[in-house]
């Protein structure tokens, strides 16, 4: 499973995720060279690092949908064809996008005066909320038509049957998630995280403030405090 977030890097000027040495939003250009310093007298060359863009709580879910992604079928005489086996790479991922989605906006109201944006967080608790009406007062239209102006159409059609089967499902509907929609969940993996940092690149960067994506919920809090 190739992930997106290989090679990603986090721009310390602009907040924008990039894999390349000069930051497409800013410019801002890290340097590739190896740096020397001291230890004791001796001199240390240490190969040049950076910030990977990558959060914490991504790397975990991902992970996990891996692992059940890799899990084999098991025998279950009396059970439903109907019913998946695998409904919770469904689940996984639709709690990976709504983190996402979490920190998006953070980094998004991250120049709002006071706890203004926590406020607006508070008023908008429900994903649908924030992909629809909070994302439309924000920017003047919705993160579905967002997604789609930047070439996503399929990935944000996706979303959509995920975020209805999902609902569907811990409303008591077990059967919504079926074989066929975790097929599909799999395939367009990789692209809808590609959509999704296009987006937060384009919303999120250049502000005044900047909450980094790797920064951690915990981390955030700590922070904070
Ligand atoms: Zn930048």
């Amino acid at each position: 499973m190739h992930s997106p977030w290989h090679g990603l890097i986090h721009c310390p000027e602009c907040n924008a995720l990039h894999g390349v040495l000069a930051c497409p939003i800013c410019g801002h250009a890290v340097s590739p060279e190896p740096m020397c310093i001291k230890v004791n007298g001796v001199d240390h060359i240490i190969p040049s690092a950076m910030q990977g863009a990558i959060p914490w709580s991504t790397f975990v879910l991902l992970e996990q949908i891996k692992i059940e992604s890799e899990r084999s079928i098991a025998s279950q005489p009396g059970r439903p064809a109907r019913l998946s086996q695998r409904f919770t790479i469904v689940l996984l991922f639709w709690t990976l996008f709504e983190v996402l989605m979490d920190s998006f906006y953070r980094a998004a109201f991250a120049d709002l005066p006071g706890d203004l944006g926590d406020e607006l967080l508070r008023r908008f608790p429900n994903i649908g909320g924030r992909l629809d009406l909070l994302y439309r007062r924000t920017w003047r239209i919705s993160f579905w038509e967002d997604l789609q102006a930047e070439g996503f159409f399929e990935e944000a059609k996706h979303l959509r049957l995920m975020q209805q089967a999902r609902n569907a499902f811990v409303h008591g509907d077990p059967e919504a998630i079926d074989d066929a929609l975790v097929e599909a969940t799999l395939a367009h993996l990789e692209q809808v995280q590609r959509g999704w940092i296009v987006l937060f690149n384009k919303r999120c960067t250049g502000k005044r403030r900047r909450v980094p994506i790797w920064l951690s919920a915990r981390g955030r809090t700590v922070q904070g405090s």
